[in-house]
């Protein structure tokens, strides 16, 4: 019997011939659905169809949890999509060397279940880490408010895997955590939105669990008060976590405090004899102008906080709303955002979050409110006032008519002939990633 090591890739119409996993509406992007869908459980499975889908010169998108497919430019085409979620195995873990390899559809949620198990934890934010799985994470290359305290996801990162466009494997790095000599390549696959590659597999740091956690809570008149707080707990030695300022309407979401509020939520994560003294400290901060201040007393409270805060910021690709990320130097954030809201006023901007650990501001405008003129406005205000935006989510016939990442980053004319190299056909994420990538 000849086998396609013989023959070539089997065409994808016959690789696919069962029916899919799901109704391939369900995998659309920016109103593209792929005329196939498939859930490989297997390394070699993924590999065949990849190969047949360069063969049959098939636009390819992978999908992960599907928490983040609003994010990017809208696909040239589309005809394939792989949902990754299907590789899901713990390759291996060693609490002792606080190291793990795992494939891309393993999602954060069920890894720090088995990380806590040895009180380890892989420290970053995801809205829904439920769903949220490490290939789309690696991928997406954002960072939460906890980067603060622990730094990016890409510094964990100690070896991946990668499917080529070919359907070649690559590997970089490895399994111990001073391995990298000349090029990085584990940094090009992180923030390319699988645009140069498929993440199959990661090898990760993970770091001591948190014995304990507060997270300390308070309220302003205006952003001129919340921002000084937060400034002055960004300027002490105390540590903490994660710093972020929330306007009224996030800080209703965020923290549960309704009214015309601003506010002020700080976390600290520390063995709990320190981490009640460093929230008292932290308190003595920020009281000063404050309407209210209060502490989650308990960890798994503090821990709930921040996902509300971290949903608040979300962007999902099946929200009605239109997001906006910025970069804003903090020391330029209660200037910058305050002009931004004033020019903004008339456009119903619902949540602003200002992460100041992360240097980044989060706005969302309610989408039946706005028109494309609207959106145009809004994101010319937001190149006024930010270093750097990014248009999260908005409906793909506005997303045509601009690069959601904004100008072209300096040296893109290398990213560029990598991904000539990596991917000549365009078949990976064409069009989506940065630069149009
Ligand atoms: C408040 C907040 C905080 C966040 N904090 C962090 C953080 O601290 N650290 C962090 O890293 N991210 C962070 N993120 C980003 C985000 O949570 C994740 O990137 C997201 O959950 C993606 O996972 P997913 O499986 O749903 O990906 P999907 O939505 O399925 O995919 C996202 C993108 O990645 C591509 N992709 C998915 N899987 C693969 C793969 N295996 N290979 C190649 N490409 C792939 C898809 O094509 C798509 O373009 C944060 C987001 C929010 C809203």
């Amino acid at each position: 019997m000849s086998s396609e090591a013989d023959t070539g890739p089997l065409p994808l119409a016959q690789r696919l011939s069962e029916p899919a996993i799901a109704d391939a509406v369900s995998y659309a992007v920016d109103q593209m659905t792929p005329e196939y869908v498939a859930r490989p459980e297997t390394v070699d499975d993924l590999t065949g169809l990849i190969k047949s889908a360069a063969a049959d010169g098939a636009a390819i998108i992978p999908w992960g949890g599907g928490t983040q497919m609003g994010l990017g430019n809208v696909p040239e085409r589309y005809r394939l999509g792989v949902d990754l979620t299907g590789l899901n195995e713990v390759l291996r873990y060693d609490p002792d060397d606080m190291t793990m390899s795992v494939q891309a559809g393993c999602r954060l949620q069920d890894l720090n279940l088995m990380l806590r198990e040895n009180r380890q934890i892989l420290p970053v934010d995801a809205a829904y880490p439920e769903q949220a799985t490490i290939g789309g994470l690696v991928a997406v290359g954002a960072s939460g408010p906890r980067r603060l305290g622990y730094g990016p996801l890409r510094d964990l990162i100690i070896g991946m895997t990668v499917l080529m466009a070919d359907g070649t494997v690559a590997t970089a790095g490895g399994q111990v955590v001073k391995n990298v000599t000349g090029y990085d390549m584990m940094r090009l696959h992180h923030g390319a939105l699988g645009s140069l590659g498929i993440v199959v597999s990661v090898n990760l740091k993970v770091i001591p669990r948190p014995q304990s956690e507060r997270t300390v809570v308070a309220t302003y008149q205006t952003l001129k008060d919340a921002d000084r707080a937060a400034l002055d707990v960004a300027a002490s030695q105390l540590g903490v976590t994660a710093l972020v300022v929330t306007n009224p309407e996030a800080t209703a979401e965020g923290t549960g405090v309704r009214g015309r509020f601003w506010g002020l939520a700080v976390r600290c994560e520390a063995p709990p004899s320190a981490v009640v003294r460093q929230a008292e400290r932290v308190v003595q901060y920020i009281q000063a102008s404050a309407e209210e201040v209060f502490t989650e007393e308990s960890s798994d409270e503090s821990d709930a906080r921040w996902q509300h805060i971290c949903r608040a910021i979300d962007q999902r690709r099946d929200s009605p709303d239109i997001a906006v990320r910025l970069g804003i130097r903090t020391s330029r954030t209660r200037d910058n955002a305050g002009s931004l809201l004033d020019e903004l006023k008339s456009f119903g901007l619902s949540r602003l979050t200002l992460d100041y650990g992360s240097a980044l501001g989060y706005l969302r405008f309610p989408g039946s409110e706005i028109t494309s003129e609207d959106f145009t406005e809004i994101v010319r205000a937001c190149n006024r006032y930010g270093d750097h935006v990014t248009v999260m989510t908005a409906p793909a016939e506005w997303k045509h008519a601009i690069d959601v990442f904004g100008s072209r980053p300096a040296g893109f004319s290398m990213i560029e002939s990598l991904k000539a190299n990596l991917d000549p056909d365009r078949l990976l994420n064409p069009g989506r990633s940065v630069g149009r990538l």
